[in-house]
């Protein structure tokens, strides 16, 4: 695999609406990409059964979240509704970019734009769409994960999101899995080749 070395400090976000794929993709990508590392969020909602806490999220009550906003130890985070809060951590993106490694996230869209705002051209974005909301409707009810009542606000908070598709650079609609896997692995290696100035060198 020929990569730029100068690969340090860049960031890659996928976004997309809950089961769009982006978590299919994003898990692809840590085993294909060794210097890429994944910025596990934190969460309130509860844990699901094939989920460890500190890998896929730091799971954390509300009050344990709340003590971290007042603290300002998030890059960018969200009430989903009562109670159910997501948010990215500063010391995970700190720890990822100051090892040298590339920091992936996986995270909604407003969050997605949040954190765009923070980056310029080392933050490569990337908006995985899913063919349809029915197909969408299919694969949550497949995926038996969530309760009537989360299913239909995933479903109504996907419909939203993927009106933002366009406020992205890169979009990805994930028709056929493997195809959609390709592509992202094609735009990343793209962006990883990517000369960009430094920091201080940036107007
Ligand atoms: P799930 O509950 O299915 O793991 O995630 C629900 C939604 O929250 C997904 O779209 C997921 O990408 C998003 N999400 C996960 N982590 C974060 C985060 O740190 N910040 C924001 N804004 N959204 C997140």
């Amino acid at each position: 695999m020929k990569i730029n070395p100068n690969y340090q400090h860049k960031l890659i976000l996928f976004c997309g609406p809950s089961g769009s794929g982006k978590t299919t993709i994003v898990h692809h990508l840590l085993k294909k990409f060794p210097m890429m590392r994944f910025s596990v969020s934190a969460t309130t909602r509860p844990k699901r059964e094939n989920e460890t806490d500190g890998i896929d999220y730091h799971f954390l009550s509300p009050e344990e979240f709340r003590a971290k906003i007042a603290n300002n130890e998030f890059l960018e985070w969200e009430e989903v509704y009562k109670d159910r809060y997501y948010g990215s951590l500063k010391s995970e993106v700190d720890r990822i970019l100051n090892e040298g490694n590339i920091a992936l996230f996986d995270i909604d869209v407003v969050g997605g734009l949040n954190i765009r705002k923070n980056y310029g051209r080392q933050l490569l974005d990337v908006f995985v769409m899913p063919p349809s909301v029915d197909e969408l409707h299919k694969r949550l009810v497949a995926r038996a994960t969530e309760d009537e009542e989360s299913l239909r606000k995933r479903l109504d908070k996907a419909e939203e999101e993927m009106h933002a598709a366009f406020q992205f650079n890169h979009v990805i609609v994930n028709i056929d899995l493997q195809k959609a896997i390709q592509e992202a692995e094609d735009k990343v290696l793209a962006f990883l080749e990517e000369e960009f100035p430094e920091p201080d060198e940036a107007e």
